[in-house]
């Protein structure tokens, strides 16, 4: 393996291997069953909303959310600029079209302001917003006093991508809670993982059934095979939702554990010149699903030195997420643009923060992050 501290690998154990095998002994190995229902009902009641879908990963819920609030051909949805393809990729999936907006230069989440600026640049293309799509970077929730505000004097729908995020507050109140619908992620490197799965949250209960009879095919109920609608094959699993339910019970406790890592790295670099932890200090309520720090370009080392040093160290470190309007597969497509994105992508690298990274293996990314960080302030200074 070319790395020996990766920075967000799955974290299962005993509980995990225990919940699967019973799954598996039950019979109920299929897109359908108790551990299914129970998954479904368990994640609804700890995000604080009335309905939840299952599904295959956190790309089929945001799809499958973004055609249930009526989004398609022709219509435009304004979204984040950074964040992860599969964003903006469900956009295209309905036929709409993704209208990118840039980020608070802190946080990295979407900037309520130029918000309300993209709603005038569409418009004045003639353009119909059908959606605005909000992701919580990185497991910090977005303003979304500020977002849904926006969103509901222009009437509306909020879709938000919280595929980073489960476990995350926003003024005590739960990430996947706000706006109209909301997705997480179960994919392998997120805060908690069904190996692939995803989630789609909501307190629209007639959007949730449409959601899970359109995941399973778009069956009639009759005993023969009837169709009225094109559906989609984008059921979890039971054994995996089993899988899920044991990771649930964890969710907290993994979550501590990256916290802590959080913080550690944190007191890391508050000793260090040219150096801090993106998104401020304001993360009492961050699941801490990645930690990033952001290099000063006026500082001792370039975010690329950093990882250059992390990798000769063996630890994996990554860029945070390449603008979606720097993309060339979205090139063509509009954007409401201040620059923070850009400069926030070329200056801050991602570091392992997995539940599963031991102290041992933290102090190893510490020991790069200091070697390259006065190695070369003492070259230059
Ligand atoms: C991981 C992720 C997704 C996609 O989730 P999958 O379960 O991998 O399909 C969508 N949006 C964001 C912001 C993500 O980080």
């Amino acid at each position: 393996m070319l790395h020996d501290v990766l920075l967000s690998p799955p974290d299962t154990g005993p509980a995990e291997a225990a919940a699967v095998a019973r799954a598996l002994s039950s019979g109920w190995i299929a897109p359908v069953g108790p551990d299914l229902d129970a998954f479904e009902r368990e994640m609804a009641d700890r995000v604080g909303v009335r309905a939840a879908v299952a599904l295959s990963s956190g790309t089929a819920a945001l799809h499958l959310a973004l055609l249930g609030l009526g989004v398609g051909p022709g219509d435009v949805v304004l979204t984040a600029t950074m964040t992860f393809a599969a964003t903006a990729n469900a956009v295209v999936y309905t036929g709409a079209e993704p209208h990118f907006v840039d980020c608070d230069p802190v946080t990295g989440n979407i900037c309520p302001v130029l918000l309300e600026q993209a709603f005038r640049d569409v418009s004045a293309q003639g353009r119909r917003v059908a959606a605005v799509l909000p992701v919580d970077l990185l497991g910090k929730a977005v303003d979304y006093d500020a977002v849904l505000a926006v969103a509901r004097r222009h009437g509306v729908p909020v879709l938000a991508d919280a595929a980073e995020s489960l476990g995350a507050t926003r003024h005590g109140r739960a990430a996947g809670s706000f706006g109209d619908a909301a997705i997480v992620s179960f994919n392998g490197n997120k805060i908690m993982t069904t190996s692939g799965g995803g989630m789609l949250l909501t307190d629209d209960v007639e959007l949730a059934t449409r959601a899970r009879y359109l995941a399973a095919q778009a069956r009639q109920p009759v005993a023969h095979y009837e169709h009225v609608d094109v559906g989609y094959n984008y059921r979890l699993s039971n054994v995996l939702a089993a899988l899920g339910r044991a990771q649930l019970g964890r969710l907290d406790e993994m979550m501590a554990r990256r916290r802590r890592h959080r913080e550690a790295y944190r007191e890391l670099v508050a000793e260090l010149p040219g150096i801090e932890i993106l998104g401020g200090d304001d993360d009492a309520g961050d699941n801490c699903w990645l930690t990033a720090v952001r290099l000063d370009p006026a500082g001792p080392v370039a975010s690329a030195e950093l990882q250059h040093a992390l990798t000769a160290a063996r630890v994996e470190s990554r860029p945070i997420w390449k603008p979606l309007h720097l993309q060339p597969v979205f090139r063509e497509r509009g954007a409401t643009l201040s620059g923070a994105a850009e400069e926030i992508f070329a200056t801050t690298v991602t570091l392992p923060s997995g539940s599963g990274m031991s102290e041992a293996q933290r102090d190893r990314v510490a020991a790069a992050i200091v070697g390259c960080v006065r190695g070369t302030s003492l070259v230059s200074a």
